[in-house]
């Protein structure tokens, strides 16, 4: 069994985090290929690695003074260097750091430089192999991550390097200019040294227990997803439900490598199991509830406009030109409605409306403002009656006003729109109904 395990910036955001770490990882002799993120929040008030080195960049940029926020930083690595007990010096790092930082060597440079100085201690800490991802992970020219080149390169390094410690979120352009993932992108790190060594499983290690049923700031203490498929992960994602960087699907999903969501406070709970596809049935019909508020819709009228050819291309026209992605559809016989997201319309609504009055020439186009919309996921609904009754049953008892209902050809999700003040009563009442009621 080969394992490849990632952790977050808050499972290394100290010495004792570290600690947690090392014994996770001596716990399980599979665990050979280690991808870290930049040291985390210590607390609630602290401020992330990475975001003091796009401060402190930002200070260089503009030709000020830098040394103490560069000190600030190099402080956190010490706290940990030193609360380890290693013998090792970050001091030629920096000083190599300070001079790319007067030379301006760009903000992706500066913020890879969290993952690249925390996999320097964490293999002199484990006696693993560090290799700099910058030479391992791929950019094309303009920047976008060369999967296939990745693939070689690093599965090429990792034949020969039996236990190692990869940094996450960085790699590089052709010429080696650093080029960083977006935000959050240590987990594709983890995901593309899964794939390249064809690891058995890609653990995520994280400071929660995997998935939970619904958001826990509107349900207390939600039950925890055990098992839940890409494409459910998807539809959740999609609605808001964070727990994973959407783009560290892609590499182990080629490969059939299954996802191990795990906690680093609590290493002996299961975690929530990410996987292509699965016999076992969800203990419950639906997986999970996700959802987002700030959307608008438009509703148009037109008589026979089921019989008009080219009517819904005319209207869907009018927010493409002016460059509006488009969430939901929803139609009826002579009617139609656009929902979009509300921050996006709100700018361009006026020239929207008109251009597609001109167009398309509708009886009465009207616009609501102020819904959310509520995605009920879950592989089980496709076997089962009665689910879209039990949502709609349960909403109407919490009063709660059905908007727009959506559900795809897949049956895998029901998406229903409601007004945004009836968000939360709405998804503890689709909660009760599938969760607390089935206990
Ligand atoms: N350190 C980076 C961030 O804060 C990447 C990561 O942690 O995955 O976004």
């Amino acid at each position: 069994m080969k394992k490849v395990v990632k952790f977050g910036g808050s499972s290394l955001a100290s010495a004792e985090q570290f600690e947690k770490v090392g014994n996770i990882i001596k716990a399980d002799p599979d665990r050979v290929y280690v991808v870290p993120s930049a040291p985390g929040k210590r607390n609630s008030k602290d401020t992330k690695v990475t975001d003091m080195l796009y401060a402190c960049y930002a200070l260089a940029e503009e030709g000020k003074d830098f040394s103490k926020a560069l000190e600030d930083i190099k402080a956190r690595y010490d706290e940990i260097i030193n609360g380890l007990n290693l013998k090792l010096s970050l001091k030629d790092e920096f000083k190599t750091i300070e001079k790319n930082f007067k030379a301006k060597a760009g903000k992706d440079y500066a913020a890879s430089r969290g993952e690249y100085l925390n996999g320097i201690i964490m293999a002199n800490y484990l006696g693993y192999e560090f290799v700099d991802s910058a030479t391992v992970v791929a950019f094309d020219k303009n920047g976008n991550f060369d999967a296939e080149k990745t693939n070689k390169l690093m599965s090429k390094k990792l034949e020969k390097t039996p236990k190692a410690v990869i940094p996450g979120f960085f790699g590089a352009y052709p010429d080696g200019l650093i080029k960083t993932f977006s935000r959050g992108g240590s987990d594709i790190t983890g995901s593309i040294v899964s794939r390249a060594v064809r690891a058995d499983v890609y653990e995520n290690w994280t400071d929660v227990s995997g998935f939970l049923i619904a958001d826990p700031r509107i349900i207390m203490m939600p039950e925890q997803i055990d098992t839940i498929t890409y494409t459910e992960l998807r539809e959740l994602a999609y609605m808001g439900a964070s727990v994973l960087h959407e783009d560290a699907i892609f590499p182990v999903r080629k490969e059939g490598i299954p996802i191990n969501i795990r906690n680093t406070n609590m290493p002996e709970d299961p975690g929530t199991w990410i996987v292509e596809s699965t016999a076992k049935k969800a203990k419950y019909t639906i997986t999970g509830i996700a959802g987002k508020k700030g959307f608008c819709c438009v509703n148009i009228l037109k008589d026979q406009m089921n019989s008009e050819v080219g009517f819904v291309r005319k209207v869907l026209q009018a927010f493409e030109d002016q460059n509006i992605s488009i969430e939901h559809v929803p139609s009826g016989i002579d009617t139609m409605t656009v929902f979009v997201s509300q921050d996006e319309f709100i700018e361009k609504e006026q020239s929207v409306v008109s251009e597609i009055h001109r167009f398309a020439k509708p009886d009465l186009l009207e616009i609501e403002s102020d819904l959310a919309l509520i995605a009920v996921v879950g592989r089980g609904m496709k076997s089962t009656r009665g689910t879209a009754g039990r949502i709609f049953s349960a909403l109407a008892h919490a009063n709660v006003n059905v908007r727009m209902i959506d559900q795809g050809s897949s049956e895998l999700n029901i998406i229903i729109g409601v007004e945004t003040r009836d968000f939360e009563k709405a998804i503890k009442a689709i909660y009760d109904i599938f969760v607390s009621t089935q206990l």
